[in-house]
């Protein structure tokens, strides 16, 4: 069942009803709102032998899809934070058989921003000569990474944060529906994993308390966050800190956007997220180093 996304699921069900499927589509949005899932729901639909009920989720194909085991279904995912070349022709050797229980094939390509620019080039390849009939999902929360090109041939979808209501159907705690912050992945790890929604708490209170200093204390603060021996081993903790950094930033724009406008307080919260995001984005996908990352970040805030 998918929990809110009832109008990118609606104009998906009837791009597949009115027969006019895209080549590719480019699932947009933050992290943990439920795009792979819909991306996985959607594919169902389309290989589902049951046309009446698609999804039925009961039928060989629709099943096979849930355990990512179906052969005309291939799902991408970074590997150690990169999607190599090698991943890409390994994935342009199997375009070029045909397909074996559907009439088509689909693709799920997860962080696609992950695809590296040697990887990047060769797929676009891929996208400009299909070699059957194929469906591309490329999953981002930072899409503006991938090439223009890769970007102009896919036909975006964008997703936003749920209503309260649609969280509600996950869970009752008050709680988790504050911090979920309308993403239905975060209240279900939340729920899942009592351990990492305490550690989130804690960074939020710490993100907090780094947000409100003057820049001076804020670089005071990130000497003692990294003790010099372990400079390079507080790579989760950087990660979380952005994260919760992000959650305070997007939580004062909501206040900003429901309240008063100021514009320029606004556009600098915007700006002040784009560039947290991409901070965090840098985290997870290179070798920099956290202390640097942070210290750069506050002079651009
Ligand atoms: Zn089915």
């Amino acid at each position: 069942m998918i929990i809110g996304h009832k109008r990118q699921w609606n104009f998906l069900k009837s791009a597949i009803e009115g027969n006019h499927l895209p080549q590719a589509f480019l699932f947009e949005g933050e992290e943990n709102l439920g795009k792979k899932k819909v991306a996985f729901e959607f594919i169902k639909t389309i290989f589902c032998e049951n046309i009446e009920e698609a999804p039925c989720q009961n039928c060989q194909s629709c099943l096979l899809i849930e355990k990512n085991n179906h052969p005309d279904f291939i799902f991408i995912a970074p590997q150690k934070r990169e999607i190599k070349i090698d991943q890409i022709r390994e994935l342009q050797n199997k375009l070029s058989l045909r397909p074996t229980l559907s009439k088509t094939k689909a693709i799920v390509i997860n962080d696609a921003h992950c695809l590296n620019i040697q990887a990047q080039n060769c797929f676009l390849k891929t996208l400009e000569e299909p070699k059957s009939q194929t469906i591309f999902i490329l999953i981002s929360s930072l899409p503006n990474i991938l090439l223009g090109t890769i970007q102009s041939r896919c036909e975006s979808l964008k997703f936003y944060p749920l209503a309260k209501e649609d969280i509600e159907q996950i869970t009752a705690s008050q709680e988790i529906l504050h911090y979920s912050l309308g993403k239905p992945g975060k209240a279900i790890s939340f729920l899942k994993n009592q351990n990492s929604f305490n550690d989130f708490q804690n960074s939020l209170k710490i993100a907090k308390e780094f947000l409100t200093k003057d820049l001076l204390s804020k670089f005071l603060f990130i000497k003692e966050f990294f003790p010099k021996d372990k400079e390079d081993s507080k790579n989760e903790e950087s990660s979380l800190l952005l994260e919760s950094m992000i959650w305070h930033l997007r939580k004062a724009l909501w206040i900003r956007v429901e309240g008063d406008v100021n514009k320029n307080a606004l556009l600098k919260t915007k700006k002040a997220i784009e560039l947290t995001e991409e901070a965090k984005m840098l985290l997870q996908t290179t070798n920099v180093s956290p202390r640097l990352l942070l210290e750069n970040l506050i002079l651009n805030f």
